[in-house]
Formats: structure tokens, C-alpha cells, sequence
């Protein structure tokens, strides 16, 4: 059996990525999931799935009084997304320095909005904080749908 990295703290830390309709139109989904895999997180659910206004109105909820309200809702409901549940180390920090800035226009090259996008209204979707992934990863996933795994090479990912 494989050493568990289980007594480093914030190791099971989890956050909701999601590649928004854009995104799954233009076949980038792939380049997603290896940038996520290749930096060492663990991916422990994944879904495609066609949004309902209502599973949007609770994500987006302290968005709801912003004058692109509308247009976002429905472009989130324009085709489908692709949500991913990723598992590891600092991962909401992490990914949303991988993610790069809200704004695609002022997203550093090498971050994923800043080489996929050039449009903050087209971009992809990372939890802002610990509490807010709780949240949208129950918002979007079944427990019964994320899967607990043991990676059988956590020596390369961590000091065990
Ligand atoms: N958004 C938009 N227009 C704006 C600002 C935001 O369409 O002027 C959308 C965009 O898709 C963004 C989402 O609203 O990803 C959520 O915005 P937030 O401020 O929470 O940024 P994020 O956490 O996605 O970086």
C-alpha cells in the first residue's frame, strides 16, 4: 500500500472548478484538466451538464443585483459546463492564481484566463475561498458523485 499524505494539513482540500459554456464549445476542456492534473491535484468529480437558471441563481447569488446579472445567467445557460471537483494541497489558492484575474484582459499570460481569454464575461469558473467551495461543491455534486481515491504516486506530489 502507498503512504497517505493524510497528516499534512489542507491536503484534502477541495474546490469547484467549471468550464463555462465557451469554454466547452471551443473544445478547450482538455486543456483544463491537464493544467490541474499536471500541477498535482487530484480530481474527484466531474460532470457535463446543461445548468438550470435555478442551480445558477444560488451560485451566482451575490451577484444578482450586478447590471451583467442577466447576461450572465444566460449565457451560463447558453450549453453546457463541464463542473470539476479538484482535491489538494492549498487548491483554492492555487487554482485561483492558475485561473489568473477576474478580468481576462488583466490576466498575466501562463494563467489559464490569460491565455484562453480575452473577455472577463468568458471565462472560467474557480472557488474564491474554503467556505465558498463547501458551498458551490454542494450546490453542484451529490457526495454520493465525488470519489474518494488514493493516487498511488503522492511521494512525487508530497513530503510524506
Ligand atoms: N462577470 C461578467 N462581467 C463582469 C464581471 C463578472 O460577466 O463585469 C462574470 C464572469 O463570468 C465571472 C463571474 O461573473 O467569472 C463571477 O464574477 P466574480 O467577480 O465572482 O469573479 P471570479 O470569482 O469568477 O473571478
Amino acid at each position: 500500500t502507498c503512504p497517505s499524505p493524510s497528516g499534512i494539513p489542507g491536503v484534502q482540500e477541495r474546490t469547484l472548478v467549471a468550464v463555462k459554456p465557451d469554454g466547452v464549445q471551443r473544445r478547450l476542456v482538455g486543456d483544463v484538466i491537464k493544467r490541474f492534473e499536471r500541477r498535482g491535484f487530484k480530481l474527484v468529480g466531474m460532470k457535463l451538464l446543461q445548468a438550470n437558471e435555478g442551480i445558477l441563481a444560488e451560485h451566482y447569488h451575490e451577484l444578482r443585483r450586478k447590471p451583467f446579472y442577466p447576461a450572465l445567467i444566460h449565457y451560463m445557460t447558453s450549453g453546457p459546463v463541464v463542473a470539476m471537483v479538484w482535491e489538494g494541497y492549498n487548491v483554492v489558492r492555487t487554482s485561483r492564481a492558475m485561473v489568473g484575474d477576474t478580468d481576462s484582459a488583466e490576466a498575466k499570460p501562463g494563467t489559464i484566463r490569460g491565455d484562453f481569454s480575452i473577455h472577463v464575461s468568458r471565462t472560467l469558473h474557480a472557488s474564491d475561498s474554503v467556505e465558498t467551495a463547501q458551498r458551490e461543491i454542494s450546490l453542484w455534486f451529490h457526495s454520493s458523485e465525488l470519489v474518494d481515491w488514493a493516487c498511488c504516486d503522492y511521494s512525487n506530489t508530497y513530503q510524506l
